[in-house]
């Protein structure tokens, strides 16, 4: 939807802004030696293990492996995305984000005409449901239901006429057909999607309306009706009441997802300001990432009957990939013939808070719930407990909770951890030589070294060159990520590593990067130039280790021709 935002302006932005003043201002950081720090705004600890980096440009918490330049703190700090943290970085510094295509523009404006038809029919609705006779009896029914005027007034409920062109006898017919508000019949011409109905309006989180839900006031089917799918509503990625909820708190404790409008409604009423409905769909992945932005804590409701019972397990499987540490999730199931309308309704605000913050945690829910047909006496059921949790614990990114699980399955499967965990991934292939750097705070391959200091420190470039390696030549594990990054440096000359970290975000190789670029070297006497040059010549070491064991195989299995004895004899020269 946003136009492009230029590459160089990107650039231009990183080398502009000084991370330190940045974080600071959200952060406040103290200076030890060359570093700032602070306590970690990602995870909670009692010691700084917090620091960012004015040479590098970048940040990193040794506590919990966040780290990044100005536009990922952005991005995580204020949970925004990529497009939002530039802008709002460009606001930081004071100036306007360029925008390339011209399409743009031509889609904004579509856009906002369609924001704004959707706008009028709400405040058209609003105002039915004040002055209509016939609105009546949706005043009734919300009366009925216990909710004030001023929560109708919160969520600008509103009403829609029982007629067929209440909305397309007012304002203009295609754009209403394209915000979804009308309906086209078979033999051409339109009428009016809602009709003798309550309505919701949705909003997205900038406050803007994308649709309605809408609910019958007799036993006429269905109960509930919702916005088609337009270019600006999509049920899989808005929640009901999300709007509202960050108008009273941006950054609430904890969000209640429920399934209907009126349990908002109802919610809201008694003071729970903090809950969100999916649209009649199943929750997304989608729906989870934007909620983590605001919180950091979930609770599902679920009715506690077989279909309940069901949304509850297909939540917990969207959950899996999006639970970073310091992420809660919890599941609240509800009393049998209840709803939290219902529930709230007949026993108050404190009791159903009590029941809020005891909901029980995820993990546990998922325990009981994947072993509630399984033996857990038998070496058989410990067995098929194993193989049917383990591809679910292997969706939870890397961190604490998710090696909590592991050694959960481990107990809960008797088992020893070691067989329940995942071999550790082999990070560059076969490895003979390991590296240490001065202190040994670093290991790894040499060439994952070499790569971890031009990321760190990009004018190395100069003297990584003066040894003219010919990389095309040479292949072994690892390498292709170092001409990855000799090619990124020598393409966008990086002013400092976050401009070069930049250039990696969306690609493939941008985790081994992020990992790379944040190791940390204990640089002593000789300096960053010394040790780098001497990781290259481990490198090279190994390079020249590998083809001579690779010779040696041949020369035993089918001999070598003369060219390749030659340089197995220089190879074995040099070794001594
Ligand atoms: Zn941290």
């Amino acid at each position: 939807m946003s136009g492009r935002i230029p590459r160089e302006f990107i650039d231009d932005l990183l080398v502009r802004v000084d991370i330190v003043d940045l974080v600071d201002s959200h952060v406040p950081l103290k200076k030890t030696g060359s570093n700032y720090v602070a306590r970690c705004p990602f995870h909670s600890e009692k010691t700084p293990s917090f620091s960012v980096n004015r040479t590098k440009q970048f940040y990193h918490c040794f506590g919990c492996g966040a780290g990044g330049n100005a536009i990922s703190f952005l991005m995580a700090f204020s949970h925004l995305d990529f497009v939002e943290a530039i802008e709002d970085l460009a606001g930081f510094i004071g100036v306007d984000v360029p925008r390339e295509a011209m399409a743009y523009q031509q889609a904004k404006q579509d856009y906002s005409a369609l924001y704004s038809i959707l706008e009028q029919s709400a405040v058209f609705y609003v105002e039915q449901l004040r002055s209509n006779s016939e609105a009546s009896v949706a005043v009734e029914y919300l009366k009925k239901r216990g909710l004030s005027g001023d929560i109708a007034q919160e969520f600008s409920l509103g009403y829609a006429p029982n007629k067929w062109d209440a909305l397309a006898s007012r304002f203009d017919n295609s754009l209403l057909l394209d915000a979804g508000m009308l309906v086209s019949k078979e033999g051409g011409g339109v009428y009016d999607r809602f009709r003798g109905r309550l309505i919701f309006p949705i909003r997205d989180r900038r406050k803007r309306i994308v649709g309605f839900g809408a609910r019958v006031l007799d036993d006429t089917l269905p109960k509930y009706l919702n916005s088609p799918e337009t270019s600006v509503f999509s049920k899989g990625k808005e929640l009901y009441g999300l709007s509202e909820l960050l108008e009273k708190s941006a950054k609430p404790k904890r969000i209640l997802v429920v399934e209907g409008y009126m349990d908002v409604l109802a919610l809201a009423q008694f003071g729970v300001f903090y809950s969100v409905a999916t649209l009649g769909t199943a929750t997304t992945k989608t729906h989870l990432d934007l909620l983590f932005r605001f919180t950091s804590e979930i609770i599902f409701c679920f009715d506690g009957d077989a279909a309940g019972q069901k949304a509850a397990w297909k939540a917990v499987q969207e959950v899996f990939p999006c639970l970073k540490d310091g992420r809660q999730v919890r599941i609240m199931v509800m009393p049998e013939g209840h709803d939290p309308d219902s529930l709230i309704r007949e026993q108050g605000s404190d009791s159903f808070e009590e029941k809020i913050v005891n909901a029980q945690a995820m993990s546990d829910y998922f325990f009981e719930y994947i072993a509630r047909d399984i033996d857990l006496h038998t070496v058989e059921g410990q067995s098929l407990l194993m193989t049917q949790a383990k591809p679910y614990l292997e969706k939870i990114p890397a961190g604490f909770f998710r090696g909590m699980m592991f050694a959960r399955l481990s107990r809960e499967s008797s088992s020893s951890l070691l067989d329940v965990l995942e071999k550790p991934a082999m990070l560059g292939g076969s490895q003979k030589l390991n590296y240490k750097s001065s202190k040994g705070s670093a290991k790894g391959s040499p060439v994952r070294i070499v790569v971890a200091h031009l990321l760190q420190n990009p004018q190395l470039i100069d003297a990584f060159e003066q040894r003219s390696l010919d990389l095309s030549e040479m292949n072994f594990p690892g390498l292709d990520v170092l001409k990855e990054v000799v090619q990124a440096i020598d393409e966008i000359k990086p002013s400092n590593s976050a401009v070069l970290m930049e250039y990696f975000r969306g690609k493939p190789s941008e985790k081994v990067v992020n990992t790379l670029i944040n190791w940390d070297f204990f640089i002593l006497n000789k300096g960053v130039e010394a040790e780098f040059l001497g990781a290259v010549d481990l490198m090279l070491q190994q390079l020249e280790e590998e083809r001579l064991n690779g010779l040696w195989d041949k020369e035993k299995e089918s001999g070598l021709s003369a060219e390749e004895r030659g340089l197995l004899g220089r190879l074995l020269v040099r070794k001594k």
